[in-house]
């Protein structure tokens, strides 16, 4: 049993503002510490649970806050920001899937730090559902028959997936009153937890989901009609209106890809036009 640890940051129990998870901050040492002991939990878990091999996947900003250093000497880590499954890389090689410190998607109300993928997206549907980085990330991993065992985060995201993955397990970390301020569970409690039910996922996993079928349609709808100006000169991209883009790709994992491309050139427009 090869466990796949997907870990982002924003709902890693602790974090609440947005300098929490941005390299470069002296609030940012700290979490990563957070980040990488709640990875440790799950790879104790995952061990205890019966995996043969675990992977960790750095999945946060540019995908290199875990410790090394501090890491579970037992799991391999994957960190930088150049890889073509992105959040979910190691899925090909994987039998289980656990998706940790994830958020809930943009435009949740009273949900600390919800967004999907880019402050320059303000919604993302695939076929026409409205989803997040979990949704994105399962689907990507179902192309492959990797089941997500168990998602973990705050009550929103949670609460976000009852409707688009309702057979998904999930642990609440930290409960959110608002974008930037949540009530903390004991830290103690939080990573007993996720050790208890990675290890109860890895031991008995989800059955092997069918991949997607393709072709999949992705939507995009962006903060700002200038964002289109770029983003829609990607061949295959084809602006809507005025801010929302839509391309057709054959599987998920390509459809996953040119969402990356896009979000990158949407980022670069933003900075270019100093929208931020
Ligand atoms: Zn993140």
């Amino acid at each position: 049993m090869r466990v796949l640890v997907s870990v982002d940051m924003e709902g890693v129990a602790g974090v609440t503002s947005p300098t929490d998870v941005m390299p470069g901050t002296d609030e940012y040492r700290r979490f990563r510490e957070l980040m990488t002991a709640e990875a440790n939990a799950a790879g104790a878990g995952a061990f205890d649970g019966g995996a043969t091999a675990v992977t960790v996947t750095d999945s946060h900003d540019r995908m290199r806050n875990v410790l090394y250093e501090t890491l579970d000497p037992r799991a391999h880590l994957v960190s930088g920001p150049v890889r073509p499954l992105e959040m979910v890389e190691g899925a090909r090689q994987a039998d289980c899937a656990i998706f940790l410190g994830y958020h809930a998607p943009g435009g949740t109300p009273r949900s600390v730090l919800a967004h999907t993928l880019s402050v320059t997206i303000r919604r993302l549907q695939l076929d026409g559902v409205a989803v997040g980085e979990t949704e994105l990330g399962a689907r990507v991993c179902a192309q492959f028959g990797v089941p997500v065992g168990l998602v973990t985060g705050d009550d929103g995201l949670a609460q976000s997936l009852r409707h688009t993955m309702p057979s998904t397990p999930t642990l609440v970390v930290k409960d959110s009153l608002a974008y930037g301020t949540a009530r903390m569970r004991p830290r103690g409690e939080v990573l007993a937890a996720i050790a208890d039910a990675t290890r109860a996922a890895v031991a008995s996993p989800p059955p092997r989901p069918a991949p997607p079928p393709g072709p999949v349609t992705v939507t995009v709808d962006f903060l700002h009609p200038a964002l289109i100006e770029t983003v829609g000169l990607i061949p295959t991209v084809t602006a809507i209106d005025p801010a929302t883009v839509t391309y057709t790709a054959p599987d998920m994992v390509s459809a996953a890809q040119v969402l990356g491309i896009c979000t990158l050139v949407a980022e670069d427009a933003m900075r270019a036009a100093h929208l931020w």
